[in-house]
């Protein structure tokens, strides 16, 4: 395999597909007075273009495994492969550089610049992978365009709505065709029209390959995935398609 942010390697991943996400046995405990099992071991496969739900009550894990997941921190144990690349042998530099290149967040606060327009907010993810200027906002505006925005792109985070400061989240995330987009309670702060439609966009995203993950305390949301694991204190499993009965 060739470096971690460098193209696939043509003879290690033509052949056959690569996971996404691979968790091999992962668990996750917070040492202290009295150990924390934040996430028991676990294992989990998705593949690309899957939409899925992570869902879980407070205090079960999720922020633990969305940080594991995330490259933001690492696990007590077991192996993670995201998009082929083994997680656990990258130097911390290595991982920020996957982190740039493979994996598109949002958050529930949406996390833009108020003093920058909507452009600049997108570019800022492009910076980051020290992509030229030129480059920066032609594929800024395109992806603006993607989610709708084409008509907001000068403004500035203030003067939007919920929903679209959402969506301007949602384009920097796009920025650069990640491989993973990871969604951390993508509409807690909206209404509930209001999170349908950005519901409705990242399914859009997801028919156009996208792979999705979201996680959620809320089974409404958690519905709108095609497939669904479900954490309780630090144990997942993958729950059938009626998992409401489950909260
Ligand atoms: P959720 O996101 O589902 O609310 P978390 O992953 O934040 O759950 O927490 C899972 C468990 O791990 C909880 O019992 C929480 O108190 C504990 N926990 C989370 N972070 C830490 C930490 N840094 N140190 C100790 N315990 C932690």
């Amino acid at each position: 395999m060739t470096s971690p942010t460098g193209p696939p390697s043509a003879e290690g991943e033509s052949a056959e597909r690569v996971p996404v996400v691979a968790l091999e046995q992962v668990s996750k405990s917070y040492p202290g007075a009295t150990i924390v099992h934040a996430l028991q071991p676990t294992d989990v496969v998705v593949w690309p273009g899957e939409f899925v739900a992570i869902e879980g009550p407070s205090g079960s894990g999720k922020s633990t495994l969305l940080n594991i997941l995330g490259l933001l921190d690492t696990p007590t144990s077991g192996r993670y492969l995201l998009d082929g690349y083994d997680t656990s042998r990258l130097s911390a530099s290595d991982a920020t550089a996957l982190r740039a290149f493979r994996i598109g967040f949002v958050f529930q606060s949406f996390h833009l610049v108020n003093y920058r327009t909507v452009v600049e907010n997108v570019e800022l993810a492009a910076i980051y992978r020290h992509t030229k200027p030129r480059h920066r906002r032609h594929a800024a505006i395109e992806v603006l365009h993607q989610v709708g925005l084409g008509h907001r792109l000068w403004v500035k985070p203030p003067t939007l709505s919920g929903g679209e400061r959402q969506r301007v989240a949602i384009a920097r995330a796009l920025l650069g065709s990640p491989a993973l987009m990871l969604c951390d309670e993508p509409t807690g702060n909206l209404d509930t029209r209001t999170s349908g439609s950005i519901l409705d966009l990242l399914d859009e995203l997801h028919h156009q390959g996208l792979t999705v993950i979201i996680i959620t305390h809320d089974p409404t949301v958690a519905a709108r995935a095609q497939r669904r694991l479900f954490i309780t204190d630090g144990i997942m499993v993958e729950t059938p398609v009626d998992a409401g009965a489950l909260t």
